[in-house]
């Protein structure tokens, strides 16, 4: 089954946690601290993480540098802030959080992301049928090699403004709401502010130079790749 690292400094919380992940026959490790999670990090090996990010000794943020520095494998990272850390919550996400969850949270809601996060971490390096290769003017997306190119020069993207840039080059010619960004790119349908959304298009489009301006703004609405 697989392995959650949950790193968590409320006692209390943290055995709720564990408890009802063994109850679905997941694999609990518990770290208490941020120097303990990048320690147990190394030694468990989880398949996905639950990340506090307010930890008493080290930042969660930090954390999750410390656990994906010089790992070839990227682990998936579910954050948990406390209602309000707006600033930690996007910080969040430009690290390369896959999901965050916002206390207080259910704990049944919680073990969906979980799942989903873990499904969508195992189908993810999946060659798709097209030679895994997107492409729109000057853009090429490698799905099996994870690699963005814009006029040949590759360009780094996060975890999410890849997925993002995919489900545009997925989907020329056709509105994107906000909405569906979310649910598709985020995997999640609340809690995260449409602003959020925004912020990140805005990041992808200056990426990827003048390319980016094949995605447009549809004004109340979301955004359309055009079509070449
Ligand atoms: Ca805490």
């Amino acid at each position: 089954m697989p392995r959650i690292l949950i790193v968590e400094d409320e006692q209390d919380l943290a055995s709720l946690l564990e408890y009802n992940l063994k109850q679905d026959g997941f694999e609990v490790d518990v770290a208490r601290t941020g120097a303990a999670a990048v320690a147990r990090a190394r030694s468990f090996k989880p398949d996905l993480i639950l990340l506090d990010l307010m930890l008493p000794d080290i930042a969660g943020t930090e954390v999750a540098r410390l656990v994906r520095e010089g790992e070839p494998r990227r682990v998936p990272i579910i954050m948990v802030t406390a209602r309000g850390e707006e600033t930690d919550r996007v910080k969040g996400l430009e690290l390369g959080a896959d999901d965050y969850v916002v206390k207080p949270f259910s704990v049944k809601e919680l073990m969906l992301r979980i799942k989903n996060v873990l499904r969508r971490d195992s189908g993810e390096p999946k060659p798709s049928s097209a030679g895994g290769k997107l492409t729109a003017p000057d853009i090429v997306l490698d799905a099996d090699r994870h690699e963005v190119t814009v006029k040949g020069k590759p360009v780094v993207l996060t975890a999410l403004e890849f997925r993002l840039l995919k489900t545009f080059l997925e989907r020329p010619g056709r509105v994107q709401t906000r909405e569906t960004l979310l649910s598709d790119v985020w995997g999640i349908d609340a809690e995260i502010t449409t602003r959020t959304v925004d912020t990140h298009i805005k990041r992808l489009r200056e990426k990827l130079g003048t390319a980016g301006d094949i995605i447009e703004t549809i004004r109340g609405v979301g955004y359309k790749l055009t079509a070449p």
